[in-house]
């Protein structure tokens, strides 16, 4: 059986980033840009009003000023300011024509229409100059940048609603199983709750993806085939659970065969997980393949499904970090595959929960961290030295 090394290196040879597109500004967060984004206006675009208050001319100061108009942001048409008048104006809004510098609000004694300003006002004061953070033409955001919040903020204010980006892999999840009932629906004899669909889908939403799509399939090799046929047309990452082992009703390998995929490997030598099988279609789709064991599932997203979506973004295939901690307590093991241990990690001190089976979704769900257990242990005493992965859940960075 091939080892995790092994399964990892197949899988990076294979992987290509997905190549770059245009992208809706509000679906490119964390995407990689792949032009520069150059501005397409000056900005501010006019001389403003930082401050709500009075557009005033200094010469006019200290003094009482009749109030001679208004004016609010995004007021076009304006009158300019006469000698010996003030207007009153909004944050934001278009300094008149003849204002040299406005005054707070807060600074001002308001008697009817005649506002009364002390002394000390300086030109310019209060007043967003035309231009002064930037100029049509500057560049804003350099190619290769990772686009944050306000990156995209900056975007947007040029009037921009698409960016040539590495775009986000397109991911669905498609569950199999007969036993497998949906929230609200009455459970049977032999049926359970449909569940990894939802952990699967809040991981790939924590890898930074956007809300995968969710299938569902009964173990029946041509749905089987047809739905994966399906998602390969307008995905490029599928996730199933299930189906994947050995089973009389296992039909996820041989139905990937038939729809078109090519097999990297099937099988690796990984506790939980042991069953994964990943796949590729012509047109570059990747099939995980992952077990149905809820704990199995999530713990084969950790070890394949993070590596791969960052590979697909072009952050290359970015294995889990094995960090450094020491045994907690006695791990015992079994030679022969890499065992992943769910845990907590105190100290530096990394600890097994109880409740460890592959389909104990409460001891993952308890753990900080992945315990690396090597295949050719035959068990770890408390206080040796161990590698964990630790699960935080954070985008790809
Ligand atoms: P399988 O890999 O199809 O043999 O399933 C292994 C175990 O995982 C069985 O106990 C299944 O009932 C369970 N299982 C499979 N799919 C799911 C799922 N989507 N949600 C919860 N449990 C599942
Ligand atoms: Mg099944």
């Amino acid at each position: 059986m091939l080892t995790l090394a092994e399964a990892w290196s197949l899988l990076e040879k294979e992987l290509k980033p997905l190549p770059a597109q245009p992208v809706r500004l509000d679906q490119a967060d964390g995407c990689q840009l792949q032009e520069p984004i150059v501005a397409q206006v000056d900005h501010p675009g006019f001389d403003n009003s930082a401050v709500d208050g009075y557009a005033v001319r200094v010469a006019d100061l200290p003094g009482e000023l009749p109030v001679a108009f208004e004016v609010f942001a995004g007021s076009g048409d304006l009158p300019k300011l006469a000698a010996g008048t003030c207007a009153r104006i909004m944050t934001g809004a278009r300094v008149p024509q003849g204002a040299e510098a406005v005054v707070m609000k807060e600074d001002v004694n308001l008697d009817g229409d005649t506002a009364r300003f002390s002394d000390g006002v300086k030109i310019g004061q209060h007043i967003r100059r035309r231009s002064e953070e930037y100029q049509a033409g500057d560049l804003l955001v350099k190619a290769g940048a990772r686009i944050t919040p306000p990156m995209t903020a900056l975007i947007a204010s040029q009037g921009l609603d698409t960016v040539t980006v590495l775009p986000k892999p397109r991911a669905a999840i498609l569950t199999t199983g007969d036993e497998l009932r949906s929230a609200g629906e009455p459970l049977n004899p032999g049926e359970i709750y449909e569940s990894n669909s939802a952990g699967l889908a809040a991981a790939v939403r924590s890898a930074g993806l956007d809300t995968p799509l969710i299938e569902r399939c009964s173990d029946d090799f041509d749905e089987t085939v047809s739905n994966l046929r399906d998602l390969e047309e307008s995905h490029n990452l599928i996730i199933t659970s299930g189906g994947a082992s050995v089973g009389d009703k296992d039909h996820v390998i041989t139905a990937a065969k038939e729809a078109g995929f090519r097999q990297l490997f099937w099988k690796c030598a990984i506790k939980p997980g042991k069953p994964i099988a990943v796949s590729v279609s012509e047109r570059g789709t990747v099939l995980l393949a992952l077990p149905g064991n809820p704990v199995s599932a999530m713990v084969c997203f950790v070890l394949f499904g993070l590596p791969t979506i960052a590979a697909l973004r072009g952050k290359g295939f970015l294995r889990p970090e094995f960090v450094k901690a020491k045994a907690g307590a006695d791990i015992p093991h079994r030679e022969g595959r890499m065992d992943f241990v769910r845990g907590s990690l105190s100290s530096g001190h990394a600890l097994p929960v109880s409740r460890k089976d592959s389909h104990m979704m409460s001891g993952l769900a308890g753990s900080e961290v992945l315990i690396v257990v090597p295949a050719i242990s035959s068990g770890i005493k408390s206080g040796e030295p161990v590698a964990v992965v630790e699960l935080d859940w954070r985008p790809i960075k």
